[in-house]
C-alpha cells in the first residue's frame, strides 16, 4: 500500500509499504480518509520540530473508517467513521492514572514520535478511536485541531461575561477562539497580521480585533475595548516567547494566562509589577482530554461549531510532494490544509 514519508527535512517520498495485517486484541484497522496538515507537521517538514525523527511518517489529524476490529473492542464496528485521538498514552504513569492521558509521561504523538497516519490503511489501539457519525471526512478530520482550543480554553476556564484575549490567529489560536465563543465569554483576537483580523471578523463573527504593534499602544488598544479592567483569560497561541512574556501584560488583575504555543526559548517572566502584583495564574496547556472528542464530535453534528471557513486547501496524497512547499508560503492563505487518500 502507498504511504507518504518525510525522509529527511524537505523530502518527501510516496513509499510502497506492507498493508497491516488482522487487528489484535483490543485493536481496530483503519482505511485513512483524511488527514489535516497542522504546524507540527510544517515544523517537521522544516527540521525544525524537536520531537520529530526521521524517516518519518507524519499524519495526527485524522478521519478514519473502521475496517476490522480485534477481539473486545464494543464501542466501533466496521464500517464506522471516527476521529482519532493520536496521543497514544501509556495508561499506566501517574498522568494516565489520574486521567490526565494529555501528558502521559511516555506520550507517543502519531506521526510525530511514531508513524502516523499518511498511509492507506493504519492499525491503532481502539480505545483512541471517538465514532463521529453524521460528520463529513473533512470534518473529522479537524476535530483533533478542535480539540488542541478546547482543552488551552478549558484551561484558562473562562466566565459568563469575562474578557478573554487569544494573542495569535493561526489555526491553534482559531481553534481557540471557536471554544471562547461558546464559553460566554467575550472574544477578542490580536495578531499581527491584518489578513487573519479580516478572516476572524468575516468569517468567525468576532467583532472584536486588535492589530499589533508590539508595543505599549497593544495594551491601551485592549484597555479601550475592557473598559480598562483587560483580559480575564488571555491565551498565547503564538510559541513565540517574546509574545508569551508580554502576554502577561495584557492579563487583568486576578487573570489567568494559558500558554497553548510551544517555545524551546528560556523566557524570563517580570514577577513583582504583573504576576506578582496582578495575582496572575499560569496554564500551561498540551494536547487534549480524551472527553473533548467526543464532545466536539457533537458540537460540529449539532452545527454550533460551522467548519466551513476552515478548510482552505485540498491536495491527493500523491500530489503533496508537488504542493507542500507553497503550503508554507504566507501568501497562500493556508488555514488548514488536508490531503484526501482515497
Ligand atoms: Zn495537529
Ligand atoms: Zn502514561
Amino acid at each position: 500500500m502507498k504511504a507518504l514519508q518525510l525522509e529527511q527535512p524537505k523530502q518527501w517520498r510516496i513509499i510502497d509499504v506492507p498493508a497491516p495485517g488482522a487487528p489484535g486484541p483490543g485493536e481496530a484497522l483503519l482505511r485513512v480518509e483524511r488527514v489535516g496538515v497542522c504546524g507540527t507537521d510544517l515544523s517537521g517538514y522544516l527540521g525544525k520540530m524537536p520531537f520529530f525523527s526521521y524517516p518519518r511518517i507524519p499524519g495526527h489529524e485524522l478521519s478514519v473508517i473502521v475496517e476490522a476490529v480485534g477481539e473486545g473492542v464494543t464501542h466501533v464496528k466496521p464500517g464506522d467513521r471516527c476521529a482519532v485521538e493520536p496521543y497514544l498514552n501509556c495508561g499506566k504513569c501517574y498522568s494516565c492514572r489520574r486521567g490526565l492521558t494529555n501528558c502521559c509521561e511516555h506520550n507517543r504523538t502519531l506521526g510525530v514520535m511514531c508513524d502516523g497516519g499518511l498511509a492507506e490503511r493504519i492499525t491503532l489501539p481502539a480505545r483512541k478511536l471517538h465514532p463521529a457519525p453524521g460528520l463529513t471526512p473533512d470534518q473529522c478530520a479537524l476535530v483533533e485541531t478542535l480539540a488542541i482550543g478546547c482543552h488551552a480554553v478549558d484551561r484558562g476556564a473562562p466566565r459568563i461575561g469575562e474578557n478573554i484575549l487569544i494573542i495569535g490567529a493561526g489555526p491553534i489560536g482559531l481553534s481557540a477562539l471557536e471554544f471562547a465563543k461558546l464559553s460566554g465569554a467575550r472574544p477578542i483576537v490580536i495578531d499581527i497580521a491584518e489578513g487573519r483580523l479580516a478572516f476572524v471578523r468575516e468569517k468567525m463573527g468576532v467583532t472584536d480585533t486588535i492589530l499589533a504593534r508590539s508595543d505599549a499602544s497593544d495594551i491601551e488598544a485592549l484597555s479601550r475595548l475592557t473598559q480598562g479592567q483587560l483580559a480575564d483569560v488571555v491565551i498565547d497561541a503564538t510559541g513565540n516567547h517574546r509574545s508569551m512574556v508580554r502576554a502577561l501584560e495584557f492579563a487583568a488583575f486576578g487573570g489567568r494566562v494559558v500558554y497553548v504555543g510551544i517555545t524551546q526559548q528560556p523566557m524570563e517572566l517580570p514577577h513583582a509589577p504583573f504576576l506578582h502584583r496582578r495575582e496572575l495564574t499560569l496554564l500551561a496547556s498540551r494536547n487534549a482530554l480524551t472527553r473533548d472528542f467526543p464532545r466536539i464530535i457533537g458540537l460540529i453534528r449539532d452545527g454550533r461549531i460551522d467548519t466551513r471557513p476552515w478548510i482552505t486547501h485540498h491536495a491527493r496524497l500523491e500530489e503533496v510532494p508537488a504542493v507542500f512547499p507553497g503550503w508554507l508560503e504566507p501568501s497562500a492563505g493556508v488555514i488548514k490544509a488536508v490531503i484526501r487518500i482515497d
